[in-house]
């Protein structure tokens, strides 16, 4: 189970524990998304401050009434088939003209309009800023995942060695990313060499090729409990989730610096196995899995 987590930062939107400092950067801004006021720091960075926020509602919800204006004037319909009625009185052959001209006219002036709002949306869409998202370096570094205590995925409920989950939003500035979390109960990876790392329990950094998921939404309210449906503007605003899961038996390059450690299963084993050592990663692990 992922340990429970309610901050965000802001310059590269990793998910974080309360008080815990980001493993992006010394001067990444972290706010916790469960205390109004720092949450509303988050929103100013994602959508702009409050007045720039009504105004983009106002924008976008003034385009709406923009349509149904549009729309509305398909009344005038009426007008002419009316006009078609008097001039009815007239040559019949006529007639049929000046209504073959008017609902040609009508049919342009319509399909232009219908051009003009969509433009007029497209440009008055709500854009959030999200962060670039940014991979690890090719690494040396490789092995398969050997043991695991095993995890459950939080928006597919899949079960797995680890997981990774990634927020994405199309229309946003700056860059598409728009959270970026990781999680598992620890691992065991053995390199080419037969050398053993150790992934403690707990958030990781997992890259890799992600699947397109639906339903993250749940994770999104068990991140921001001030998160609802109907709000345009959240933080963590996005059209898009990828999961990626590790299982035993998969390939992965470890991409953060690790650091030999004396093996703790081996100390009962006596002297010789006791000096024997693991591999742990220095800070946040941060692993990519290498698909086949
Ligand atoms: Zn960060």
């Amino acid at each position: 189970m992922a340990a429970a987590r309610s901050a965000l930062c802001l310059d590269c939107r990793a998910a974080l524990a309360r008080g815990e400092r980001c493993d992006g950067g010394a001067r990444h801004r972290v706010v916790r998304l469960d205390e109004p006021t720092e949450r509303g720091r988050a929103l100013d960075e994602v959508w702009g401050p409050p007045h720039l926020r009504a105004r983009k509602a106002a924008t976008v919800g003034g385009t709406s009434g923009g349509t149904a204006g549009l729309l509305d004037g398909c009344g005038g319909c009426g007008e002419l088939g009316d006009c078609g009625g008097a001039v009815g009185s007239e040559i019949g052959a006529a007639l049929l003209v000046v209504l073959v001209v008017a609902i040609v006219a009508v049919l342009l002036w319509w399909i232009g309009s219908k051009i003009v709002h969509a433009i007029r949306r497209h440009r008055a869409r709500l854009r959030p800023r999200g962060v670039k998202w940014r991979p690890g370096g090719p690494s040396a570094l490789r092995g398969t995942v050997t043991a695991a205590v095993g995890v459950t995925a939080p928006v597919t409920d899949a079960a797995c060695a680890a997981w990774g989950l990634r927020l994405r939003h199309g229309d946003a500035l700056g860059g598409d990313l728009m959270l970026r979390d990781g999680d598992s109960a620890g691992l065991e990876i053995t390199l080419a060499d037969g050398a053993r790392v150790q992934i403690p329990a707990g958030r990781l950094r997992l890259d890799g090729t992600g699947e397109r998921i639906d339903g993250a939404d749940r994770h999104v309210r068990a991140l921001d409990p001030f998160a609802t449906a109907k709000d345009p503007f959240l933080p963590l605003a996005h059209d898009r989730g990828e999961e990626l899961r590790l299982a035993v038996g998969d390939t992965v390059e470890l991409l953060g610096p690790v650091e030999p450690r004396p093996d703790p299963t081996a100390a009962a084993a006596g002297y010789r196995e006791a000096a024997r050592a693991v591999l742990v990663p220095v800070g946040v692990p941060w692993l990519r899995r290498v698909d086949a």
